[in-house]
């Protein structure tokens, strides 16, 4: 019999913390591209953290980046504070036995999709390998929520699957730039167990997606998160799912929330 050749849909972090935090919301987001332009404020807090990606990315390249810096006040304070924060991590290696690559791009097929990521600065010598990643808004998360995040899980996930590293010599170490006073960051080593674990939670929840688009294929919806659940109360879809806010709740939706702020990419992949 003659296999047919499937087509993978890509996924990346963003997409899978939506689709965990309410299918429903994934569907009318990714199926349907219902998503409303961001409010004006968003828009420059992700225009101005796509520039520090950028500037990251050429200083990595070894590219000048003085005019950038001469023309914008704020991306000057933040590479300050991180070049005093952080000294080793814009230190280029000295030796050639050191990987170091800005804006690099993995991807890794589970079940029929295709998981992509995008790590800020990879680092990796024949000891281990660190993923880095700016986050430039100015409050760190708590590190629980952060560590749930798939950004966090599929990140380290994906690296442990397409390289030779055993999870134990993988880290991932986020840094936020814009914290007050000086910049800070949250480390998360990781572990054998813990990459059990996100197979498991990850394959579950691929699991799901399947039947849920083969299901939406019969013109039956994504599933919603219960009645009464807090996720209703900042969601943008509030109206067409029949869960109105009050007034005073809908305030909160004019605030970003960490899934729509977290991810800032120079390589679109959606
Ligand atoms: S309003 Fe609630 S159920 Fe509807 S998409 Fe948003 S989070 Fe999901």
């Amino acid at each position: 019999m003659l296999s047919t050749p499937t087509q993978l849909l890509r996924l990346s972090q963003g997409q899978l913390n939506l689709l965990e935090a309410c299918p429903r919301k994934f569907q009318h987001t990714y199926l349907e591209k219902l998503n409303s332009p961001s409010n004006p404020e968003q828009e420059e807090r992700l225009t101005l953290g796509s520039r520090f990606h950028l500037l990251m990315q050429q200083r990595e390249m070894g590219l000048p980046i003085d005019s950038f810096l001469e023309a914008d006040a704020q991306l000057q304070s933040w590479m300050l504070g991180f070049a005093d924060a952080a000294p080793e991590i814009l230190m280029t290696a000295s030796d050639n036995q050191t990987f170091r690559e800005s804006e690099h791009y993995r991807t890794l097929q589970v079940q029929n999709y295709l998981l992509t990521v995008v790590y800020d600065l990879l680092i990796a010598d024949n000891q281990q390998a660190q993923i880095l990643d700016w986050k430039t808004y100015p409050k760190p998360p708590n590190k629980r929520k952060l560590e749930s995040n798939w950004q966090t899980r599929l990140y380290l996930y994906v690296l442990a699957e397409t390289s030779d590293y055993l999870p134990e010599k993988i880290s991932m170490t986020y840094w936020f730039v814009q914290s007050e006073g000086k910049p800070q960051n949250i480390k998360f080593n990781y572990s054998t167990v813990q990459h059990t674990q996100t197979a498991k939670k990850l394959n579950q929840l691929l699991s799901q997606l399947t039947n849920w688009l083969e299901n939406y294929q019969n013109n039956q919806q994504f599933p919603q998160v219960v009645e009464g659940s807090k996720t209703c109360d900042y969601c943008q879809f509030a109206k067409r799912c029949d869960r109105i806010q009050s007034t005073e709740e809908a305030v909160k939706d004019s605030l970003p929330n960490f899934d729509s702020i977290q991810e800032v990419s120079l390589n679109p992949i959606h």
